[in-house]
């Protein structure tokens, strides 16, 4: 059993808290949010009044927050860093960007702590089920003293290498997958306007060499796929807002390292348009709604 403090008991850090307690770990959390503390007490967590006190007596630190400037946020600004008893374990699991992550690196080191990043793949129902995937990055030592711990929470946990990989891996991931959401979106639109049911489009590429997660597991056409959220009416899921939100940073990074994705550009542009209309809080494969003139 460890003694965890969990920071940032949301949407995702709730349900990943309750599970380190099925597990027999000892939570103290910590929110702004009553809803979200209320929530975390009810799964038998212990709740801190700040971050800093959530962090006493922990052996590691788990954060879970929108952006990078929270994590910047509670572990630079609020001290938590400089005041936690050296070799303490800071797992940061919010997507932030790779800049960010790496000087969260650098700070916690310098300071005498372990850290990884580790962002998740899975959304809301991983989180739940404990069926998440982490993709970390940090040190040999770092990575092995956070694996057991990830594992109450997942389905697979991933060395992606040193400092800011994990973030890096994560955000290259959704770019993939938020072009090929389009892309998809685009086929079963042209194809339906050719005759083409989306059940026989999906059966076929899903065989063929257009086969690719987003229609095998996820198609945003109803029918092929009964567990995707077309099927309930693109309710989360994965919301059109955090993919605009994964694909914002890949942009940031490309721009910073020099590199081009003009195709996670457009996308990038694509879910803003879709966001806009007044779809961010629905499932991202919505997309196609937009794509047919529907949304
Ligand atoms: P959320 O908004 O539900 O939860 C974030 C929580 O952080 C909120 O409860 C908020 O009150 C709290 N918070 C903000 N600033 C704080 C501070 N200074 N101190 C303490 N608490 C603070 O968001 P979420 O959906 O849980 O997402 C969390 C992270 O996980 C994000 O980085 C997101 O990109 C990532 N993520 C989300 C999903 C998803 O499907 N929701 C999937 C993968 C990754």
């Amino acid at each position: 059993m460890a003694r965890i403090g969990f920071i940032g008991v949301g949407n995702m850090g709730g349900p990943m808290a309750a599970n380190l307690i099925k597990a027999g770990h000892q939570v103290n959390a910590f929110d702004l949010a009553a809803a979200a503390t209320d929530a975390a007490a009810k799964a038998g967590a212990a709740i801190a009044p700040s971050a800093r006190d959530a962090a006493k007596g922990a052996e590691t630190i788990i954060t879970m927050l929108p952006a990078g400037k929270h994590v910047r946020g509670v572990l630079i600004d609020n001290g938590l860093l400089a005041e936690t008893p050296r070799g303490t374990l800071f797992i940061d699991c919010s997507t932030i960007d790779v800049e960010t992550a790496r000087a969260m690196h650098e700070a916690a080191t310098k300071a005498g702590h372990h850290m990884l990043d580790a962002p998740v793949s899975g959304g809301t129902a991983g989180a739940a089920a404990g069926t998440l995937t982490f993709m970390c990055g940090g040190t040999d030592v770092a990575f092995k003293r956070a694996e057991p711990i990830l594992a109450t929470m997942g389905k697979a946990v991933i060395h992606a290498g040193g400092a800011g990989n994990g973030q890096a891996a994560k955000i290259c991931n959704n770019l993939i997958l938020g072009i090929t959401m389009i892309g998809v979106s685009e086929a079963l639109t042209l194809g339906k306007k050719l005759g083409l049911e989306a059940a026989t489009l999906h059966a076929v590429s899903s065989k063929s060499s257009g086969s690719c997660w987003a229609l095998n597991e996820y198609c945003p056409a109803p029918g092929p796929v009964p567990k995707a959220p077309s099927n309930r009416d693109y309710q989360p899921g994965f919301t059109a807002a955090m993919m605009l939100k994964d694909l914002k940073l890949a942009l940031g990074a490309a721009q910073a390292s020099d590199s081009t994705v003009p195709l996670g550009a457009l996308a990038e542009s694509l879910y803003a348009l879709y966001c806009n209309a007044g779809h961010g809080a629905r499932d991202f494969s919505g997309i196609i709604k937009m794509i047919e003139g529907r949304a």
